[in-house]
C-alpha cells in the first residue's frame, strides 16, 4: 500500500522496509524522528520541518525557469520573491533566504506587520513587493523601506493607493519606492481561488483606471517609478489554459505600456498560482501540467508577445508560495483510539436464550471462513439492520442490542481480515469494505492544523508512518479531538484511506499529514483553544541529521493569556480555591496544587489516553 505517494510525493518520500522515509542524506524514517522528539517528553501532534525540502523547490523552480529562458533566447532575467501571507513562521523565511541567497530572493508583504518582517529579514538588493490593500501608513512604512536602501516595489491595487504615495512623495523627503501596477485581467482562473482574477476580482486596475494612474503618474513626475506590471490569477492553478490566455493579455498591455513611453517599466510579476498535487489517487489527479511546461509557457508567451510588437523582453517576477514551501512540512499525530475497539468479544453477554436473529449472528460469527466471508458479512448486515428496528419495536432488550453490535463488529472485523490474502475480491466487497468506514481518532485539532479541509474540502495526503509492508484492512474515517462535529474527515467510497486494525493498549500508531507546509499554519483556528502545533526542525548534517528549532505547544497560561484573561489572576483563584477546601489535609493540597501546576504547564494536546 503506497497511499499515493509516487502522485503526491515528488520523490520527497519514500516506502521501505514498511516505513515511510524522507528521500535525503542517510535516508531516516518519520517514525525514527518521531520517536525521538517524543522521547524527550514532547506528546501530540508535531510538525516536522524539513529546509531541505525548501531548498530543493527553489532550485527546481530556478532551474526550470533559466532553461525555458536559455531555450527560448529570451533577454530578461527570472526573479522570484516569497509571499509571507503562505507561511510567515521564522524557520521558514530563515531557510527561504539562506537557501534563495544565490539567486537574491526576495520577500513579499501583504500587510504591515508581513511588511515589517520583510523590512527586517530581506537582505538589502534582494527585491521586496507589496501588494493587497494599503493606507498611508503602510505606504509610508514602504518609503521608509526605500530609504533603508531596500529595493522595494509597491504594487498599487487601486486609484487611491497612488493618491496616497503621491501626497507622501510631497510631504516627506524619504526615498521613493518603486511603483507597480496591479491590473485586472479579462480572463480568470478556475477552482477555489480564481477570485484573484478576472472583471470582478477583489484586485487591480481595470483598463481605464490604468490610463488614469499613468496620467497621475506623469503629472507628479514619478512616472520614472513605475516599473512592474503584475498580476495574479489565483492560487493553485491546476489547468494551465487560462494562464496562458492571462499572460497573452498582459503581455499585450505591458507591450502597449512601453510603446506608450514606460521606460523604466522592465517587469513582469506574474504572482504565484503554481499547483501542489494533494490527491493521492490517480483517478482524482489535480493538476494537468509540470512546472517545465509551466516555466516555457511563461517565457515563451511573453516573448512572442514582445517579439511581435518590437519590444525588449521584460524581467520575470514570480510569487510562487504553495509551490516553495507546502511540501516543507509534515504534520505527525498519534491515533488514541478506533471506534469499534470498544466492540471485543469478551465482553459479550449472551443469554440462555437469545432472540433467533441474535442466535444467527453467533453462528455466522463461528462459521466464517475465507469461502464464505463476503456472504456471511452481507448476512450479518441485514440481521443487524433487523435487530435494530426489532429494538426499536420493543422486542429485544438492550443486552440484546449490546450482544448484536459486539457480534456484528467482530463479524466484519474477521471478514475483512481474511480478505487480505484474497487478491481480488468483488467490486461489491470493496464497494461495502470502503463504506464500512471505522472511526480513528486522531490527536489534533483539524480547524488548526488543516483548515483548508474544513473550509474548502482540500483533502492532504495522509498515511500512516509504519506498518506500510502489511495490507491495511480498515476503511477509515478520521476524528479529531475538538468537540465539533466538523473535525472529521471522511473519504468518498471511490477514493478511499485504509488503514490498520491497531491495537493501541500495545503499540502506538501515527498518522502523518503531508504538504501542509503552504497556507495551513496561520490560518488554522483555535477552535476549542487547541494551538499551533509543537513544531521542530530536521537538518541534515554530513551522515546524519539533527533536531532542532523545537518549539511546543502554547502551555495553558499562555493559551488562556492569549485570548485576554490574566492567567496569574486565574491561577490565584484556583490556588484558594483548593486551599480553602473543607476535609483535607495541608499535605493534600500542596499536592493537589503540585499537580494542577504541571498540568497547567503542558501544552493543550491529550498526552494519557492509551500511550498518550
Ligand atoms: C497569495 C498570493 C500569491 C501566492 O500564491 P501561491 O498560489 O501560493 O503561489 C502570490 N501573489 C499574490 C499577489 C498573492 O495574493
Amino acid at each position: 500500500m503506497s497511499y499515493g505517494i509516487d502522485l503526491w510525493g515528488n520523490d520527497n518520500f519514500f516506502i521501505e522496509d514498511g516505513v515511510v522515509k524522507i528521500n535525503d542524506n542517510n535516508k531516516p524514517s518519520l517514525l525514527e524522528i518521531t520517536e525521538k522528539i517524543r522521547a524527550t517528553d514532547l506528546k501530540g501532534p508535531i510538525i516536522l520541518r524539513f529546509p531541505s525540502l525548501i531548498h530543493k523547490q527553489i532550485k527546481t523552480l530556478y532551474n526550470s525557469f533559466q532553461n525555458a529562458i536559455k531555450a527560448n533566447h529570451y533577454q530578461g532575467k527570472f526573479r522570484a520573491v516569497f509571499p509571507l501571507k503562505v507561511n510567515q513562521y521564522p524557520q521558514v523565511i530563515e531557510s527561504i533566504l539562506k537557501y534563495g541567497q544565490p539567486y537574491q530572493y526576495g520577500l513579499e508583504a501583504g500587510s504591515k506587520a508581513e511588511l515589517i518582517i520583510a523590512m527586517a529579514m530581506t537582505p538589502i538588493g534582494s527585491p521586496i513587493t507589496v501588494n493587497g490593500f494599503k493606507d498611508v501608513e503602510l505606504i509610508t512604512t514602504g518609503f521608509i523601506a526605500a530609504q533603508m536602501g531596500h529595493n522595494i516595489t509597491l504594487t498599487i491595487e487601486g486609484i487611491g493607493e497612488l493618491m496616497s504615495i503621491i501626497d507622501i512623495s510631497k510631504s516627506t523627503n524619504l526615498r521613493i519606492p518603486n511603483i507597480g501596477i496591479r491590473i485586472r485581467l479579462h480572463h480568470r482562473s478556475e477552482g477555489y481561488w480564481s477570485k484573484s482574477s478576472g472583471m470582478d476580482a477583489k484586485f487591480g486596475l481595470t483598463t481605464p483606471e490604468l490610463f488614469e494612474a499613468i496620467d497621475l503618474l506623469h503629472k507628479n513626475d514619478l512616472f520614472k517609478y513605475f516599473t512592474m506590471l503584475h498580476f495574479h490569477v489565483g492560487s493553485q492553478i491546476e489547468n494551465i489554459k487560462p494562464l496562458k490566455r492571462a499572460l497573452r493579455e498582459v503581455g499585450n498591455i505591458y507591450a502597449e505600456l512601453k510603446m506608450m513611453g514606460a521606460r523604466n517599466l522592465t517587469k513582469i510579476n506574474i504572482g504565484g498560482g503554481l499547483a501542489v498535487e494533494y490527491s493521492q489517487h490517480v483517478s482524482k489527479r489535480l493538476i494537468n501540467y509540470s512546472l517545465d511546461e509551466f516555466s516555457s509557457d511563461v517565457v515563451f508567451m511573453l516573448k512572442e508577445v514582445m517579439d511581435h510588437k518590437g519590444v525588449e523582453h521584460p524581467d520575470i517576477y514570480t510569487e510562487s508560495g504553495r509551490f516553495i514551501v507546502a511540501s516543507h512540512a509534515v504534520l505527525v499525530a498519534p491515533v488514541l483510539e478506533l471506534f469499534s475497539q470498544d466492540y471485543q468479544e469478551k465482553l459479550l453477554q449472551l443469554k440462555e436464550n437469545n432472540p433467533p436473529l441474535l442466535e444467527e449472528l453467533i453462528k455466522l460469527n463461528e462459521n466464517l471462513s475465507i469461502d464464505n466471508n463476503i456472504e456471511y458479512l452481507h448476512d450479518a448486515l441485514d440481521h443487524n439492520e433487523s435487530l435494530l428496528t426489532l429494538f426499536d419495536l420493543g422486542y429485544i432488550d438492550l443486552r440484546d442490542r449490546a450482544n448484536a453490535e459486539i457480534l456484528v463488529h467482530q463479524i466484519i472485523k474477521k471478514a475483512l481480515y481474511l480478505s487480505k490474502d484474497q487478491e481480488h475480491p468483488t467490486p461489491e466487497f470493496d464497494n461495502m469494505q470502503a463504506r464500512l468506514q471505522e472511526r480513528y481518532l486522531v490527536n489534533s485539532s483539524f480547524f488548526q492544523s488543516i483548515p483548508d479541509y474544513w473550509g474548502l474540502k482540500q483533502h492532504f495526503p495522509i498515511m500512516p508512518l509504519d506498518k506500510l509492508d502489511q495490507k491495511p484492512l480498515r476503511a477509515a474515517c478520521l476524528w479529531d479531538i475538538t468537540c465539533d462535529s466538523d473535525g472529521e474527515i471522511s473519504f468518498d467510497p471511490d477514493a478511499p484511506l485504509f488503514l490498520h486494525d491497531v491495537d493501541l493498549s500495545n503499540e502506538d500508531y501515527f498518522l502523518a499529514f503531508f504538504n501542509i507546509g503552504a497556507y495551513q499554519e496561520t490560518l488554522g483556528m483555535k477552535h476549542n483553544l487547541f494551538e499551533h502545533p509543537s513544531e521542530c526542525t530536521i537538518e541534515f548534517t554530513k551522515n546524519d541529521y539533527k533536531i532542532t528549532h523545537i518549539k511546543e505547544s502554547s502551555n495553558m497560561f499562555s493559551i488562556i493569556d492569549s485570548i485576554g484573561y490574566d492567567s496569574a489572576k486565574i491561577m490565584t483563584t484556583l490556588k484558594n480555591n483548593i486551599a480553602f477546601s473543607h476535609h483535607v489535609t495541608e499535605e493534600d493540597t500542596s499536592e493537589t496544587l503540585k499537580t494542577l501546576e504541571m498540568f497547567l504547564y503542558q501544552n493543550g494536546y491529550l498526552r494519557t489516553t492509551n500511550q498518550e
